[in-house]
């Protein structure tokens, strides 16, 4: 049931040839800030285009090959071994190319949506806010008022990722007066960043990555003034916008981080049977072949509980409650596959003479990303307890 699907084979293995020949040999050059990485970037971007590999997993009337998610999962976790290849295959947009599919207005698909997957960057997201727990958005505080035919928009967001390459932002504001019921009370602004008042304050330091995909920012709304038409999906429906884009983004998410992980499997294996101590290979040592065990086990389970995911997905189901428990399975699985694997390289994993410490840092990241772990885990808890709380079950058999 599990198994690669014939349709998909070939995709897929061009996708690896061309991650392996194309994206492994410049993978430290494209280990530096996005404008220092830019010509390499733009280069690769080139053969990947050409060879039929842009945006594989966008629908096909926005410039993708519309592939169904199960599918779409078989490419995405051999994409998910080499951090930049989501940039150089422009599937890095996806999360909000799809928001702007489905909500976007007919100038926004002409401005916005149609360059962004075209060019692989120009529109960015904004929810979480300096002073604010953001895991929280109820409390966000950025407003945008509609004054006459325009919003003026004020406050200050931070992470906003990659918004030093993009011409709009996506930006979560309240925009109803007190009274109203929270979950409605904000809405979902374009602001484009070279509108008067829009300021990137500063790029913040995170985990001491320098990769072509780093690049998150603190930025600043003072008195921008936007057009009434910029209002992205109904009023008040804020909320509903930030999790259609969110939840699909967990499972791709999921996706990467279990390719991220056989890499990770395949140097920790490969080192535990090449490095000898004692006159016997690490793997013949027992505490080393737990690492693999887990790790087998891990990698295994999660692959499995992703592409179930994945399947109901394509049935049309929310699958709110997988998508959660993935997101944090998944973040955890492969932070300890690459933490198993450094630990058997020993000082050598430290340094970046191996791939290891830098799938490391971005692993970190995982639990917090999208959403922290503790949420998630409460979602999940809150979920299945109404079921048993309302006479009902979590049928695992059902799903
Ligand atoms: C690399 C990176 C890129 C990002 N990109 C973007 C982006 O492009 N756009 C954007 O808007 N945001 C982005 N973010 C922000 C990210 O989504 C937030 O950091 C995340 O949602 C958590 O919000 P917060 O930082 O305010 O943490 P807080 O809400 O302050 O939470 C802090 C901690 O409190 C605990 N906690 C929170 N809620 C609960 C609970 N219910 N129960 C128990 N414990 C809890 C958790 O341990 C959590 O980690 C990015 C973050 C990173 C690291």
């Amino acid at each position: 049931m599990f198994t690669i699907p014939e349709s998909i084979r070939p995709l897929r293995d061009r996708v690896r040839g061309f991650i392996e020949a194309e994206i492994y040999p410049r993978e430290r050059e494209l280990d530096r800030p996005w404008h220092d990485a830019l010509p390499v970037l733009d280069e690769l971007r080139g053969k990947a285009r050409a060879a039929g590999l842009w945006a594989l997993g966008h629908p096909a009337d926005i410039g993708g090959h519309g592939l169904p998610m199960r599918d779409y999962m078989y490419i995405n976790e051999v994409v998910g071994r080499c951090e930049p290849a989501m940039a150089v295959l422009g599937t890095n947009t996806l999360q909000s190319a799809l928001l702007l599919r489905q909500y976007g207005t007919p100038w926004m698909r002409e401005a916005m949506l149609l360059p962004l997957v075209e060019r692989g960057n120009g529109v960015s997201f904004a929810v979480t806010e300096p002073g604010v727990a953001s895991s929280d958005p109820t409390q966000l505080r950025t407003t945008a008022t509609l004054q006459g035919d325009r919003w003026i928009v004020n406050g200050r967001k931070w992470f906003t990722s990659w918004v030093d390459r993009s011409d709009f932002v996506m930006a979560m504001c309240r925009t109803e007066p007190d009274g109203t019921p929270v979950h409605s009370a904000f809405s979902m602004i374009v602001v484009p960043t070279d509108a008067p008042g829009f300021r990137i304050v500063r790029d913040l330091p995170v985990m001491g990555l320098h990769d072509v995909l780093s690049g998150h920012f603190e930025i600043e709304f003072d008195n921008v003034s936007v057009p009434a038409d910029h209002l992205l999906g109904p009023q008040g429906s804020g909320f509903k916008l930030s999790q259609d884009r969110l939840g699909p983004g967990r499972i791709y998410h999921c996706m990467r981080w279990l390719g991220l992980a056989q890499r990770a499997f395949d140097l920790l294996c490969e080192r535990a049977n090449s490095r000898h101590t004692g006159g016997r290979p690490l793997i013949d040592r027992q505490l080393v072949q737990k690492m693999v065990f887990d790790s087998y086990c891990e990698i295994q389970s999660s692959r499995l509980m992703v592409l179930h995911t994945a399947g109901l997905i394509d049935q049309g189901d929310q699958a709110r409650v997988e998508i959660s428990a993935i997101k944090v399975q998944c973040a955890h699985m492969v932070h300890s596959v690459i933490d198993r694997a450094m630990q058997v390289y020993g000082g050598e994993g430290m340094t970046s003479d191996t791939p290891l410490e830098s799938m490391y840092r971005h692993a970190r990241y995982g639990r917090i990303v999208d959403g922290p772990d503790e949420v998630h885990i409460q979602r999940v808890a809150k979920r299945i307890g109404a079921l048993y709380n309302g006479g009902s079950a979590w049928d695992f058999a059902a799903r």
